[in-house]
């Protein structure tokens, strides 16, 4: 391990804890908080969080398949694993050792379920207007009508998922609610769940017995556009490597996209595309120093950036000294706007290549 590594990664396992806890706090009484650790919990590092959220007291987890179910059952060995993508027969053995649950998402994964899950829980989900995963209207209306297709699966669960949660105003959202709680009434009793991060916020109508909160926990705003009310869980630094004076008219980087408007001094930072910062925010998104912006100029490329760094104080610029490129006032929603994207991807991007530091002072 570098002792003056090109970029660090820096994750707040208390501020997790602390965002799993605000979602908490905003529940309705009597339902449970679990939390999404899926993508090796949104690329900021399941191994650390899943267990800071356990001592936070959370107890049920969501992956996306069986391998990641395994690794958390190494981590926490008590806790309920639900695995979103289902069963399938060739992971019987995976789902039996891990004592997994599958989230079952078709009659095909209920009866395969049936042979080989020996009666161990399982949940349902529910297709209400996503269209991706869940049991599509035609095949929850047969489970309905044939009640023997559950026979020998404990339902832990009924759940569905949002498409536009974030979005208030969406009609979409009230129709997938009505939708799920006519599903309900039809269905065996089970504790059901509908939200994730951002349908916590449309109210305790839509919280049912247990939700799912993933984004949010790791900082990623879950009201676009309105105030964040979560804590920034990550920092990420870049080290700069060359700072260098041009004069006006110089072109920059790639395709000579930028052009200094006037004489100025640019640096040359170690962080690019390959380590999750998004080429689509070339010329758009910026980096601090010392507590001022500094708009990243020209092209950003595989393993460089580079910044217009005219108007910092050069003690700050010098090789070797770091850049902020996420910290509490420019954030992973800030970055993922000024790339067009999402918070999703931006955390998700950040990948393994950045050295890690898990911070972390509380114990409970
Ligand atoms: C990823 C996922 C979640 C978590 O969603 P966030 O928006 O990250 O909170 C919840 N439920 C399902 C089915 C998912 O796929």
């Amino acid at each position: 391990m570098s002792t003056h590594p090109d970029s660090i990664l820096e994750i707040d396992l208390d501020a997790v804890a602390a965002n799993w806890k605000i979602l908490r706090a905003r529940l309705r009484r009597g339902c449970e908080a679990a939390a999404v650790v899926k993508a090796d919990a949104y690329g900021v590092g399941m191994a650390k969080v899943a267990p800071r959220l356990w001592r936070a007291g959370c107890r049920l987890f969501f992956v996306a398949d069986a391998e990641e179910g395994l690794a958390l059952r190494k981590l926490l060995p008590t806790a309920r694993i639900a695995v979103l993508q289902g069963f399938e027969a060739a992971a019987a053995r995976d789902f039996a050792a891990g004592r997994l649950i599958p989230v079952l998402n078709h009659l095909g994964q209920i009866a395969q379920w049936q042979k080989a899950g020996r009666g161990a829980p399982a949940m349902l989900h529910l297709d209400t207007g996503m269209s991706r995963l869940g049991l599509p209207p035609s095949e929850a209306t047969r489970l309905v009508d044939d009640p023997s297709l559950l026979h020998r699966v404990a339902l832990a669960g009924l759940m569905s998922h949002l498409t536009t949660a974030w979005d208030r105003s969406a009609k979409v959202n009230r129709m997938q609610l009505d939708a799920f709680r006519i599903l309900l009434k039809s269905l065996p009793p089970a504790p059901a769940s509908l939200a994730s991060s951002s349908g916590i916020f449309l109210g305790p109508a839509y919280h049912f017995d247990f939700v799912r909160p993933g984004a949010a926990l790791y900082g990623a705003n879950p009201l676009p556009n309105h105030f964040n009310p979560m804590r920034q869980a990550i920092i990420l630094k870049a080290k700069i490597i060359q700072t260098r004076e041009l004069g006006k008219g110089a072109a920059i980087g790639y395709d000579g996209t930028y052009r200094m408007k006037r004489r100025g001094r640019i640096a040359t930072l170690a962080m690019g595309y390959a380590d999750g910062w998004l080429r689509a925010a070339s010329n758009r998104a910026s980096v601090g120093l010392g507590g001022r912006r500094a708009p990243i100029v020209g092209r950003i490329s595989m393993d460089l950036i580079t910044v217009d760094v005219t108007q910092i104080d050069p003690r700050l610029t010098r090789p070797g000294a770091y850049a902020d490129l996420l910290d509490d006032h420019y954030g992973v929603d800030d970055f993922a706007h000024d790339a067009g994207t999402i918070a999703y991807e931006v955390l998700t991007q950040l990948g393994g290549k950045h050295h890690r530091v898990y911070r972390t002072t509380t114990h409970a």
